[in-house]
């Protein structure tokens, strides 16, 4: 349902949490956030509102730089924690929050499943990390282990990834809404404009078949391929 990526210096932790507020018109059941913590990725979701999410994380204090955030419109399992986004594939090597549906999602659990994946919620969603770690088990770079995976994807998603160790944000569009913010150093992904107004007015709306990779100097925007695909900055005015 609702999507917020944050890359910048200084703690993503407020800004993904606005982010989820700003997002809170849409509807949701279940809040969840990811944070590069030092150590590996941390993950807090729960079912319920973002003000419980903020509750847990005063009770469990998360820190990161880099962090993605998701408020979830179940389509694929009841609003339960284990089904709140965001998801990784059980190794916390990659998380994943995802908008839409994954219309293929039966065929590629059992594909996954016949290699030894083991999924832990009900969600078409799961298999996207699960995906992911398959390819880089196989070897391939994080770039493209998650352009594999995101090709394999029949159905609508807006898709934010962000693996361990790495101050970046990937992320991929196909019938479901993403755009993307920009400040000098600090950049973000988001399902609507709302997310971050507060923090940017500078804007790109990605298309159909776009994949973005962010990190602390830019944003690169390509098609699935990885050929460069040119997207043009528009300025929205914001009345707070
Ligand atoms: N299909 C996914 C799920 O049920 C995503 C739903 C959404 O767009 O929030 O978890």
């Amino acid at each position: 349902c609702g999507i917020i990526g944050r890359v910048g210096s200084g703690d993503a932790i407020e800004t993904l949490l606005t982010g989820l507020e700003n997002l809170e018109y849409r509807g949701y059941d279940s809040a969840g956030v990811a944070v590069q913590n030092g150590s590996g990725i941390a993950v807090q979701k729960r079912s319920g509102k973002v003000e419980e999410l903020k509750a847990s994380i005063d009770d469990r204090p998360l820190e990161g730089e880099v962090g993605i955030g998701h408020t979830r419109w179940s389509t694929h399992g009841p609003p339960t924690d284990e089904n709140a986004h965001p998801h990784t594939d059980g190794t916390e090597d990659v998380a994943v929050v995802h908008n839409g549906i994954i219309e293929n999602y039966a065929e590629l659990k059992s594909w996954l499943r016949d290699r030894g994946h083991a999924f832990t919620s009900d969600t078409d969603t799961e298999v996207i990390p699960h995906l992911v770690q398959y390819y880089l088990d196989e070897g391939f770079p994080n770039e493209t282990a998650f352009r594999r995976a995101i090709d394999d994807l029949e159905g609508s998603y807006a898709v934010t990834a962000m693996f361990s160790g790495e101050h970046v944000l990937y992320a991929a569009r196909q019938g479901s809404p993403l755009v993307v913010g920009m400040e000098d150093g600090e950049y973000f992904l988001a399902s609507d404009v709302p997310a971050f107004l507060e923090y940017t007015e500078t804007v790109v709306y990605l298309e159909d078949g776009d994949v973005v990779i962010v990190d602390e100097d830019g944003v690169e925007f390509t098609d699935l391929e990885g050929n460069p695909v040119s997207r043009n900055p528009e300025t929205v005015e914001w009345d707070p």
